[in-house]
Order: structure tokens, then C-alpha cells, then sequence
């Protein structure tokens, strides 16, 4: 029997953003708080993911419920659970609705009977605990599958969906044929981007929500140089001495990073003074770490001595992302085929997780230690680690794919036109390393630029208006879906 478990969230005081945010944001972010808390009364706020750590979305619901649990509005989260098949279609379903065949498996009926009847058993398990009236936020595909028995309790069921793409092929038609039976019991549908969702969607339906990061999460605090040095020592990417790791004002605080990586390397831990590449993603085909990874090594080494650092998640067990494991093989196989002087240059690190803030400690100190961050996606839903690296005032190198596009404004990041053009990552890479000034600049508006657009407090807004619109009854369209927008797409 598969049911769902509870994320038990810490309340996080919204207050702290007031001093980045400045009096007029944060004046508007109480308001909305005090208004939700009128608007929904004894409604509690479900949030349906798939897992508690690793990926976005875990890390988003992390911080976002902390902060709305603060304004005094009674929200949750459970995780799903699902077996390897489970999550071996919805890793199919996630490629798919980027526009990839991901692996060459069916979507047909036997996989439609595996994802509902895993669905059907983690609804149960939640009806014990959702009412009629309530708000319930299905996150990405793998949750999409309890809206009909959540919207048969008399809750109201949105999906959010954190991926997608603007193109449409034969993957896109796919994934969303599979989709669109359960869409019809939702009464509302978030994207990240408008172009994400399908045009036969009723407009008036869809909401558009950006995704944020929030400064003071372990993710993003400010870590001073030393404590940097020594955490990344810890984690043995960098040489140095073991010292206390050290707290802002330098005095010796609790180790907040006990753990090794798992380090694919040729060569000792770096001296912290070399120039350091980063790209930290999930072990991903979408991510394309092996392409990062080749393109550094062809191109963007040839003039510099920076080195390049593969960061991502240890690979365990069963997850939702039951590809990890094999990418991360092939990563490394592509590694040793490196001639010699390129892998000496090329590591690859698995950041422990079985702590998810000591994970995010290490996450936040190699992006700071970073000279330059890549994200060299080929698809991407939002792309945290793009905010995150614009945060740290970083330059980053960034495919212009999905919602990358829309953090990246002019001269605040490189983007790429073509993913797939290595030459042209390699010598944008090379080019930049060499520019140090280019870098702190591009860094600087960065910076700036999430401040203005992507920190928690636009985030938590734009969900209480759409939960407003919701719950207010004649706000937003009653009911859910009819027939004709659920049946089988036209061919
Ligand atoms: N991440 C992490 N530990 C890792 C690798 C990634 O905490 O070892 C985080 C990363 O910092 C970011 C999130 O996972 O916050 C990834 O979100 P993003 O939107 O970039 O991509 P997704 O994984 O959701 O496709």
C-alpha cells in the first residue's frame, strides 16, 4: 500500500525579508497575508510533491510553507510514495512533456493503469486528512493523478506544474495524452511560463507563477569566505587545512558540514585559488552534464586554468528520479574517456544527502566558490540554479531554454543561443574566465535582477491571489473541466 507522509515544515518569519525587500514589497507581502487569512478561514492549504528533497520543487516547498505558515495560514505538505515502475513513467512522462523521448518506453494503457492505481492508494491515504473546501496544489505529473479522488472529497484541486516546454512534438502529444484524463478534475492550472500550457487549456484556467529562492534558506545564506574554504574542504573538493567552520563575524560556530562527497577526480582536492566552473543539477540527461562537461574540456580549458566542478545529488535507492544513477555512470564513463589533461582539470562530486540542510550548505558554498556557473540545460521548467547563482552575484553561462530565459534579462548573464553547440559554450566559457571584470559586473546586476523578480515575497503574492480567486465564490471559473477539454486531444 502506498500512502503519503507528511514534510514537516518549520515556520520561517517573513520579517527577515523585509530589510532586502524594502518597506512598499513587504507592506504588500503583510497585507496579502492578513487578507488570506480572512479569505480561507478553517481552509487548510495541501501541497501534493513527490519528494521531500532534491529537485526544485522540494526545495520551493521547503521555504514556501515555512513563510505561509507564518502568516498564520494552516498549509501542509505530503510526499507521495510510489513504486520503481511508478516513477520510472513519470521520469517518462517529465522528458516527454520537455519534448524528449526520454527512455523508449510506452505510455499506453498498462502504464496508465500502474500511474492511476498508485494514485488511487496515496489518495486514499489522503482523504483521510484533506475536507471539503479545502485548497489542494498537485506538483508536477507524479501527483497529478489524485485530483479525481481529492476533487470527489470536495476539495479544490490545482495543478502546478513546474516543467513543460513552448514546442510541441510528438513527445509534447504524448505525455499529454497521457495527462489530460486527470486534468479534468482540477479547477485550476499553474506554469511557470504562459507558453507552457497546451492551447487546449481554457485560458481563463491558467495562472502564471514564477518560481523563487529565498535568501536566508541554507541554500542561500551568506557564508563568508574562509567558512566557504572550510566547508568545501570538508567535502573534499578543496585542499586546505580542517579548520571550525566559521560563522559571518569569523568566530568558530558548529560544523554545519560534516560529510565527504563521493569524488570522481585525477588529482588532489583543488587549491582554493584556482578558478573553479560549476554547474549543480540532479544527474539529468536534460541537464547535460556530460555536454558541460565536454565542452569545457574541448574549448573552454585551452586558454585558462580554471577547473570544472559536476555537483549534484548521491544516487540511491528507489526516487523519484530513477535515472540518477545511470547518468551518473555515464557521466563518469565519459570522464575516463577524457584525454588525460582534460580529466585532471574535470571533477565529479556527489553531495552527500542524507541531511538536506548540510546538502544545501554545500550546494550554497560551491556556488559561492564558483568564478563562473553553468547551466547548460536542454530543457528546464524555471532552472532554481540559475536565481541561486544570479543570488551569489555569480556570472552565469545558461542555456536559452524554458524559463531560463525569463531570469536571464541583458547583460545580467550569458545565454546560450544552442544548447548543443559545445564549440560555441567552450569559447563563451574561455572568453568570460579571462574577464574578471566582465564577471563581477554581470554578477552585480544579476544580483539585482532577483532581488527585483525572484525572491519569495512575488511568489507567495501571486499564490494567495490565485487561492483567493478560488476559494471567493464567482472569482474564478466553478467547476472543473467539461468533457470536451478532457476527452482524447484531436489528432
Ligand atoms: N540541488 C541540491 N542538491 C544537489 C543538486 C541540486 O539541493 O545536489 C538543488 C539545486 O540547488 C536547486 C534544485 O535542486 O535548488 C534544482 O532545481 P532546478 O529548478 O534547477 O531543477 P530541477 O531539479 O527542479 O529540474
Amino acid at each position: 500500500m502506498h500512502t503519503p507522509f507528511e514534510v514537516k515544515v518549520p515556520v520561517r518569519a517573513q520579517s527577515r525579508l523585509r530589510p532586502l525587500i524594502g518597506a512598499t514589497r513587504y507592506a504588500e507581502l503583510e497585507q496579502t497575508g492578513s487578507r488570506a487569512r480572512a479569505v480561507l478561514g478553517g481552509i487548510t492549504v495541501w501541497n501534493v510533491s513527490s519528494t521531500a528533497d532534491g529537485g526544485g520543487v522540494a526545495e520551493m516547498l521547503h521555504v514556501l510553507v515555512g513563510y505561509i505558515l507564518n502568516a498564520g495560514v494552516d498549509v501542509r505538505w505530503v510526499v507521495l510514495s510510489g513504486d520503481e515502475e511508478f516513477f520510472r513513467i513519470t521520469k517518462r512522462i517529465h522528458n516527454r512533456l520537455h519534448g524528449f523521448s526520454g527512455d523508449d518506453g510506452e505510455l499506453g494503457p498498462a502504464e496508465a493503469a500502474h500511474y492511476r492505481g498508485i494514485a488511487e492508494q496515496n489518495a486514499e491515504g489522503l482523504s483521510k486528512s484533506v475536507h471539503a473546501g479545502d485548497v489542494v496544489l498537485l506538483h508536477d505529473p507524479q501527483s497529478l493523478g489524485l485530483a479525481e479522488a481529492v476533487s470527489e472529497i470536495g476539495a479544490i484541486v490545482v495543478w502546478r506544474s513546474h516543467i513543460g516546454t513552448a514546442l510541441s512534438n510528438r513527445w509534447t502529444e504524448d505525455a499529454w495524452t497521457f495527462l489530460r484524463p486527470h486534468l479534468g478534475a482540477c479547477r485550476a492550472f499553474v506554469f511557470s511560463r504562459e507558453s507552457y500550457a497546451p492551447s487546449w487549456l481554457p485560458a481563463e484556467r491558467v495562472t502564471t507563477i514564477h518560481p523563487s529562492i529565498d535568501p536566508f534558506s541554507p541554500k542561500n545564506q551568506g557564508l563568508a569566505d574562509p567558512e566557504v574554504r572550510s566547508i568545501l574542504t570538508t567535502v573534499g573538493v578543496l585542499a586546505g587545512p580542517d579548520v571550525a567552520q566559521l560563522s559571518s563575524n569569523g568566530k568558530p560556530r558548529r560544523r554545519r558540514v560534516t560529510r565527504r562527497a563521493a569524488i570522481v577526480a585525477d588529482g588532489p582536492p583543488l587549491d582554493p585559488e584556482t578558478p573553479v566552473v560549476i554547474q549543480v543539477s540532479r544527474w539529468d540527461r536534460l541537464k547535460d552534464m556530460q555536454g558541460v562537461m565536454e565542452g569545457f574540456a574541448e574549448h573552454g580549458i585551452l586558454r585558462n586554468e580554471a577547473h570544472l566542478v559536476l555537483a549534484g545529488p548521491a544516487v540511491a535507492g528507489v526516487t523519484d528520479d530513477p535515472e540518477g544513477a545511470e547518468v551518473l555512470e555515464e557521466c563518469v564513463a565519459a570522464w575516463e574517456s577524457l584525454p588525460i589533461g582534460a580529466r585532471r582539470r574535470v571533477r565529479l562530486v556527489a553531495l552527500p544527502m542524507v541531511n538536506v540542510r548540510e546538502n544545501a550548505v554545500m550546494v550554497n558554498a560551491l556556488q559561492r566558490h564558483a568564478s563562473v556557473i553553468v547551466q547548460k540545460s536542454l530543457a528546464e521548467g524555471f532552472g532554481l540554479t540559475v536565481a541561486e547563482g544570479m543570488w551569489k552575484a555569480k556570472a552565469v553561462v545558461a542555456s536559452a531554454v524554458g524559463g531560463i530565459i525569463d531570469q536571464i534579462a541583458p547583460d545580467t548573464g550569458i545565454l546560450l543561443e544552442d544548447p548543443t553547440d559545445l564549440d560555441a559554450y567552450g569559447r563563451v566559457l574561455a572568453w568570460l574566465l579571462e574577464r574578471p571584470g566582465t564577471i563581477a559586473d554581470l554578477g552585480a546586476r544579476a544580483r539585482q535582477r532577483v532581488l527585483e523578480d525572484f525572491v519569495g515575497d512575488k511568489h507567495l503574492i501571486a499564490y494567495a491571489k490565485l487561492i483567493e480567486r478560488l476559494v471567493i465564490p464567482g472569482l474564478a471559473p466553478a467547476g472543473v473541466l467539461g468533457s470536451a477539454d478532457t476527452a482524447a486531444p484531436p489528432d
